[in-house]
């Protein structure tokens, strides 16, 4: 934790691209921005972006900056592994991608009760234990989709977790699938640091109906994701928010708000406050376009997409696209996205909707 510089860190899940590939250049331009303004912290895992990320993260950081330069972190998914000797040629392939002799912490990735007892049968944590010792990992922890008794339940039989990656935001605060604040709680009570992912909510959080932009612009110029990140960094025991950076507009607007950072003041919370309510009321599908549903998908439904469309029908009236409402009659029901889907939701019902 101590070479951790700043408490904001460069997810590589959303980079920029170029058509289908990650636009290395733009990416190494924003590695380099990120570096020069202090930060060092880096997020990856080996699904990410088509399983482009982590070759992108060899590319833009590790062939280009000394080790001790940066904390890079990375994930071992379920989809990744069968049985326990799978586990540790994982690893290595992550490492040698990422170019990387160690990961500085090794997540046990998504961890909830559809895919606990996957890693529990592997002996996953067993082998992290290993790999620990063996230098291939400094630190071992868990990010985490679901409720607050599991996760407590998850703590208590692991006292080997040294850090754990929550969804957080203002938004999920109280919201009964995610449990942000009673999730941050439970950590706290196993003494352990938290990394806040999501903190804008996949974007949800950055681009605000116009209500809610006014509601900041009462405060400030700053940006509504400005907000947003200063509202995770402001609980004592987060040690880091990370932002799915994809372009540099966005990065030059989080490192003016984390280069410095100061805690929301009073006046600020109880704005957060009203925002929240607001956003409550827009009945929007909660989708963080995350694509682990799209990565299951026997028939390859573009389903953040889909949802997109359907968000934006409710919200400016525009009709979801003829194409898009079609493909979602392909779905087979087979349930694989939603087991998936950190949000919890009804993907079958929601396309069964966006078909209508
Ligand atoms: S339920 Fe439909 S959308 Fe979901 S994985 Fe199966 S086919 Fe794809
Ligand atoms: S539906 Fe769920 S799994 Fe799919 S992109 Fe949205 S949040 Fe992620």
């Amino acid at each position: 934790m101590d070479r951790i510089k700043k408490k904001l860190g460069f997810g590589m899940m959303r980079l920029p691209m170029n058509g289908e590939d990650i636009d290395i250049e733009q990416t190494k331009k924003m590695v380099d921005a990120f570096m020069a303004a202090g930060f060092n912290y880096f997020d990856t895992a080996h699904g990410y972006i088509n399983e482009k990320s982590e070759r992108a993260v060899k590319e833009a950081l590790t062939s280009r900056y000394p080790r001790e330069a940066y904390v890079l972190t990375d994930k071992l998914s379920s989809n990744y592994f069968n049985k326990e000797e799978d586990i540790e040629p994982m690893l290595d392939t992550q490492l040698a991608w990422c170019g990387v002799s160690y990961f500085d912490f090794y997540l046990m990735h998504a961890q909830g009760r559809n895919n606990y007892q996957h890693y529990m049968d592997c002996h996953a944590y067993e082998v992290a234990k290993k790999m620990k010792e063996k230098g291939k990992i400094r630190h071992i922890g868990i990010s985490f989709h679901d409720s607050a008794e599991f996760l407590d339940k998850i703590l208590t039989e692991h006292p080997e977790i040294e850090i754990v990656q929550l969804q957080f935001n203002y938004l999920d605060e109280d919201d009964p699938n995610v449990q942000s604040l009673a999730c941050y709680k439970v950590a706290e009570k196993h003494g352990l640091p938290v990394i806040v992912m999501e903190p804008v909510k996949g974007g949800r959080l950055a681009k605000v109906s116009a209500p809610v932009a006014s509601l900041f612009k009462s405060l400030s110029s700053a940006s509504p994701a400005s907000f947003a990140i200063r509202y995770a960094a402001s609980f004592p025991n987060v040690k880091m928010v990370l932002s799915g950076m994809s372009d540099t507009s966005q990065m030059e607007d989080n490192i003016a708000t984390m280069k410095d950072f100061v805690p929301l003041n009073e006046k600020e919370q109880s704005v957060i406050a009203k925002a929240r309510s607001y956003l409550r009321t827009e009945g929007l599908i909660e989708c963080t376009h995350c694509e682990y549903c799209e990565a299951v998908c026997p028939v390859k439904m573009p389903i953040p997409d889909i949802f997109a469309a359907l968000n934006e029908e409710r919200a400016a009236g525009k009709k979801i696209d003829v194409s898009l409402s079609e493909k979602s009659a392909e779905c087979l029901a087979c349930g694989a996205c939603e087991s998936m889907c950190p949000q919890h939701l009804p993907i079958r019902d929601l396309l069964t909707k966006a078909n209508r």
